[in-house]
Order: structure tokens, then C-alpha cells, then sequence
């Protein structure tokens, strides 16, 4: 049996691959949650909201395949008209056009849909929610893996940031001393960014051409963009806060968004049906802070990811490790089929 830790995108889509070529296997997720940095909150008034993974363009094509194979359908972000850009503190934002710059998409009925999808696709056996994994031990010919009680396996897949990798799960023996160092200043993307989500009863930003989309130099919200259902029967803005208001209380932080929102998009953003956020600097299962600051990708896709220790049975696979589109869903996907590949011909 392989173990795959972690239930994000890279963890389901391996164990989906090495189900389907009838190796059996078990997730183990620490969350109480499936997908990771995949989390689509349902509002109150049943609105998909992105609280993390939201957009791809059209060269991730690793992850379109996927969408395909699993006919998931996906649409174009709305993006048509003009966008509010808030240069100063001092000015009122301007009204821009935005350059062309190709389309990007979101997945029909919230990204989590493919999480939903490949997670129907294995049984509650193959896969545990609420299982933290803390010990890999070689012990002979097998591991022994310590979550919520100790099972053995003869391979694992650790599908989660190599930095939370090393630091959350201890290794006997002890992983070789490269590993650990590239791993520790591999930087997990988002780790430490706030998403925001407001729904409404009507898409007023839509009015008079305007995209609803705003850039911030200003903030708290950074950037911000029309975030209705494919159906466009929900209504909704989203996007990302400045991550220096993580330190602020959920009630500071609120009435400062709520504020510059108000500035810009007028009183009518004051009549919000829901509002979510989302702060991953507090998610352990995604966020562990560094030894020194790292820059954004800072190892991604390093070369000794591509190897596997413990004489073959550990391999570390994430969107983090694959060398192409290091940090987003492409880069999981790609890592999910590779790690695969190498297992199913071994
Ligand atoms: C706010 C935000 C916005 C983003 N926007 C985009 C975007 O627009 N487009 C895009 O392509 N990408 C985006 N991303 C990145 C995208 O979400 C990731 O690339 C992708 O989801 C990573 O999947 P993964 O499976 O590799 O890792 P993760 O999703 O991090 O999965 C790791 C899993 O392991 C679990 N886990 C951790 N430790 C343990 C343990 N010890 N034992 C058991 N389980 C454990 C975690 O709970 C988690 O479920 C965004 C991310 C965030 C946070």
C-alpha cells in the first residue's frame, strides 16, 4: 500500500492515478477538511467563495487536461470594463482600463468541485480526514507511519509543503541534512495571504461598464474582482487583502475593508448579504514560519525533490516540488502525474 499525506489537490490526484493502476492506497489529512488550499466556502446565501486557489490560465495545461478527463466545465473571469485603481491615500481612485493580457478562468461551481470530484473517486477507507501524520519510521522492509494510530505501508507520498513536511512529521532515520535545508527555504505560495469574499443581492459595480474590479496601492484590499457564479445568479466580489492586517482583531480588520470598499464602491456595499474571510498565516496546516525571509517561489521545483529516500519508499510530491508552475494548481497537478508515473513503473 502507498500512504499519500495530505488531501490538497496533489495528494487526491496522486491517489486517484495509482487507484486507478490498482495499487491501493490511503490519505491521511490532518484537517477536518479535504483540499488544502483548495477551500470554497458556500455563503449564507449559497455563493461558491474563494477563500484560496481561484484562477488558472491557459498554460496550465496540465490542470485543463485534468478539468477535461474529469468534465469539469470552467469559465472566463469576468473582467469586461473598466477597474478602479487607488493610487494615493490622498486622491479618490481613477477609473482605468485594463490592458489585455489573455483570459483566465475559474471552475464551475467553485474550484473545490475538482476536489469533490476526485475524492468521490475513492472509498472512506482510501481516505481519512482528521488523520495527522507525525512519524515515519523504517522499520525493516516496511514504513510505519504514526496519525492518529500507527500503520504500516511500503511507500509514502508526502503531498504537503516540503517546509511543513520536515518540520510537522519526524523522520527515523533522520532525512539527509540537503533535503532538509533546500526544504526549509522552500517557500509555500499564499502561505501568509487574506482572502476576502462580500455577496450581494444584486452585481451593482456592474453598472455603467465598469468590471467591478479595483487594484489598491492603498488597501487594505489589494485587488479585488467580480467573483459571480458561472451562472451568474450569485453575486459576489473577492480578493486579497494587504497581509499585514492578519495582526488586526476579525472586527478591526473588517471595518477597515468595509470602509475602503465603501469609498470606492459606494454606499451599496454596505448592503452585503455575507461576508468570509480567510487568514492562512493561522492555518499550522498550511503556514510555518521561516528561519529567514524567503522570496516568493524561493525553491520550487529544486532538483532533489525528484529524488526519493528511505531507499525508494519516501517521495516528497506537491504543487511546491514540481519544477513547472511551482505554487499553483498546475504545478500540483504536474507533481501529482510525475510522482505517479515513477510509482506506477516501479
Ligand atoms: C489564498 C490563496 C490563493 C491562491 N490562489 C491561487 C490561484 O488563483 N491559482 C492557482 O493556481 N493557485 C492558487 N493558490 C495555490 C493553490 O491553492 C495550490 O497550488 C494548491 O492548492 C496546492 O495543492 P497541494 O496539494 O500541493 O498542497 P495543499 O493544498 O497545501 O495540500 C496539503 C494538504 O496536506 C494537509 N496536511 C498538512 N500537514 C499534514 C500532516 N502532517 N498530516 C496530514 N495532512 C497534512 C493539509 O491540511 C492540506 O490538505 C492559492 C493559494 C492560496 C492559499
Amino acid at each position: 500500500m502507498v500512504i499519500i499525506v495530505g488531501a490538497g489537490l496533489s495528494g487526491l490526484l496522486t491517489a486517484y492515478r495509482l487507484k486507478k493502476a490498482g495499487i491501493p492506497v490511503k490519505v491521511l489529512e490532518g484537517r477536518d477538511r479535504i483540499g488544502g488550499r483548495i477551500y470554497t466556502k458556500i455563503t449564507k446565501d449559497e455563493s461558491p467563495v474563494e477563500m484560496g486557489a481561484t484562477w488558472f490560465r491557459p498554460e496550465h495545461t496540465n490542470l485543463i487536461s485534468l478539468l477535461r478527463e474529469l468534465n469539469l466545465p470552467f469559465s472566463e473571469q469576468h473582467l469586461k470594463g473598466t477597474a478602479y485603481f487607488q493610487a494615493l491615500s490622498t486622491a479618490p481612485a481613477e477609473s482605468i482600463s485594463i490592458p489585455p493580457q489573455g483570459p483566465s478562468y475559474r471552475i464551475a461551481g467553485g474550484t473545490t468541485s475538482i476536489i469533490s470530484k476526485l475524492s468521490s473517486l475513492l472509498s472512506p477507507e482510501e481516505l481519512e480526514i482528521g488523520e495527522m501524520v507525525s512519524k515515519v519510521e523504517l522499520n525493516e522492509n516496511t514504513l510505519r507511519v504514526t496519525a492518529g494510530r500507527i500503520i504500516e505501508c511500503e511507500k509514502i507520498v508526502i503531498a504537503l509543503p516540503p517546509k511543513l513536511g520536515i518540520n510537522l512529521i519526524e523522520f527515523n532515520p533522520n532525512l539527509p541534512q540537503n533535503l532538509i535545508q533546500i526544504a526549509q527555504n522552500t517557500h509555500t505560495w499564499m502561505e501568509d495571504s487574506i482572502k476576502v469574499a462580500l455577496t450581494f443581492p444584486k452585481p451593482f459595480w456592474r453598472e455603467d461598464g465598469k468590471s467591478g474590479a479595483l487594484f489598491s496601492n492603498v488597501g487594505p484590499v489589494t485587488e479585488f474582482y467580480d467573483h459571480c457564479n458561472t451562472e451568474e445568479t450569485k453575486y459576489a466580489l473577492c480578493g486579497f487583502v494587504n497581509n499585514e492586517y492578519a495582526l488586526l482583531s476579525f472586527d478591526d480588520r473588517k471595518n477597515k475593508i468595509l470602509n475602503q470598499l465603501n469609498e470606492i464602491y459606494g454606499q451599496e456595499v454596505l448592503e452585503y448579504i455575507d461576508y468570509q474571510e480567510s487568514v492562512w498565516a493561522d492555518e499550522n496546516l498550511t503556514s510555518f514560519p521561516s528561519d529567514q525571509p524567503l522570496f516568493p517561489h524561493q525553491n520550487n521545483g529544486n532538483p532533489i525533490f525528484n529524488r526519493s529516500f528511505f531507499e525508494g519508499r519516501v517521495f516528497f510530491s506537491n504543487t511546491e516540488t514540481s519544477s513547472v508552475h511551482g505554487g499553483y494548481m498546475e504545478g500540483a497537478v504536474h507533481a501529482a502525474n510525475s510522482v505517479s508515473k515513477k510509482l506506477i513503473t516501479l
